[in-house]
């Protein structure tokens, strides 16, 4: 993985690095390889395929312009699960027939929380914590305040994560629902899915995983996790676009007896019959609730082939490595600054992302963004490097880093 030279070496090996990555040629199938612009943001929005501008034009001619109305028909009804089942199979561990697309994360985590709850009558409680992604945070909130649960908070330390022994503390006869996210959007650690979730089980409750930082960039296996429920955006490291629709896991052993908040026609056992009463889809499809957006489910399927051709460990290797080498540049080039990681320093226990913090980040960042060095900042002070594996070259992770180090030098003075 990363070659044996020690921490203080003056040139970093990042030639020998790429000439023995063997997914390096990935990153020519991106717009954008070709120029020095450096991304650190694959994490919030990957970049796009070149082959994903001819495709999305070709579905606009021939499928759109040629199939017209008949394209729901053909495809476009069975496309929330075809891409659902595909999604399944290349980044979550998951059967098929337990994944559909539509909506976003936000709106599932609503559908799947609500779910969730009603699987569990009586109980009155749900378990998040303090640092997961606000939306997350947020939607918890909602649904307590409408429902009228009560939330038990875990406090994270949000340069490493959620813990077994946090969630044991909280779990009790009265626990729904646990609601946590797989990967930290800040430091990255990576959730014990399957240890907390065997916790949750043992207190009677269900889980609900968010894996908008994981999926596409750390292994997923939520049948073997015995995983509940789960969620997670797809313009993340899945590289389904802006705005790119979210997918939401139901474990068959729940299916028959989901009942989810929004009941549309799309979600109904026969959408066509469009007679009284709502009789939910026996399946996954119970989950939908309005027309899918198969427009923006376009790029994702382009992505999910990719993914699907390279594998998920192979991507997973490539990651730790990026990370590996970021770390190591980090400790080299910004420590003697006052950079500290907010990431955990163990390679197992990190995703596809590593936080540095520093009192100038805020400013490092908007600096860095004017050279064409796009990493983003989080709050407290935390510059985020996002290495998208198929996309980032060990080259700009070196040049990216000595970017932060010269702008730091800047600021600092
Ligand atoms: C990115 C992200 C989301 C995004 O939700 P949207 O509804 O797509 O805006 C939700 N949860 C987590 C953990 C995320 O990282």
């Amino acid at each position: 993985m990363t070659s044996p030279t020690s921490p203080t070496s003056p040139t970093s090996p990042f030639a020998e690095l790429d000439a023995a990555d063997p997914l390096a040629h990935h990153r020519d199938a991106y717009v954008g390889a070709e120029t020095p612009l450096v991304y650190f943001d694959g994490n919030s929005l990957g970049r796009p395929l070149r082959a994903t501008a001819a495709r999305m034009a070709a579905f606009v001619e021939q499928e759109w312009g040629g199939r017209l109305i008949r394209g729901w028909d053909e495809s476009w009804f069975e496309l929330p699960l075809t891409v659902g089942d595909r999604l399944a199979q290349v980044a979550l561990g998951a059967p098929a027939g337990t994944v559909a697309v539509g909506d976003s994360t936000t709106v599932l985590l609503y559908k799947l929380l609500r779910a969730g709850v009603a699987l569990r009558p009586g109980r009155r409680e749900v378990v998040v914590d303090t640092d997961n992604f606000p939306t997350d945070r947020y939607v918890a909130e909602g649904v307590a305040r409408e429902l009228g649960l009560e939330l038990r908070w875990v406090e994270t330390d949000p340069t490493t994560g959620i813990t077994p022994e946090q969630v044991a503390a909280v779990l009790g006869p009265q626990t729904a629902v646990v609601l946590l996210s797989h990967v930290a959007y800040r430091s990255a650690w990576i959730a014990d899915v399957a240890g907390i979730t065997a916790l949750a089980h043992e207190a009677g409750a269900v889980v609900l995983w968010d894996l908008s930082h994981s999926a596409g960039s750390v292994p997923v296996e939520l049948e073997a996790w015995d995983v509940d429920l789960a969620t997670g955006c797809t313009y993340k490291y899945l590289g389904g676009g802006p705005g790119a629709p979210a997918y939401g896991y139901v474990a068959e052993r729940h299916l028959a007896a989901l009942e989810q908040p929004i009941t549309g026609w799309m979600g109904h056992a026969d959408p066509f019959l469009m007679g009284p009463g709502h009789t939910p889809d026996p399946g996954i499809r119970r989950l939908l609730s309005g027309t899918p957006p198969i427009l923006g489910m376009q790029p994702l399927v382009h992505a999910l082939e990719l993914l699907g051709e390279v594998g998920i460990a192979a991507v997973r290797e490539k990651s730790v490595a990026l990370t590996t080498f970021a770390v190591e540049l980090a400790d080299q080039l910004l420590a003697p600054h006052g950079v500290a990681l907010a990431s955990p320093r163990e390679a197992g226990r990190r995703g596809g992302h590593v936080t540095l913090t520093h009192p100038a980040m805020r400013e490092v960042t908007a600096r860095l963004w004017r050279r064409d060095v796009i990493p983003d900042y989080r709050d407290p002070h935390g510059l985020r490097l996002g290495l998208a594996p198929l996309s980032t070259s060990f080259a700009e992770v070196e040049a990216g880093l000595h970017a932060v180090a010269e702008v730091l030098a800047e600021v600092t003075v």
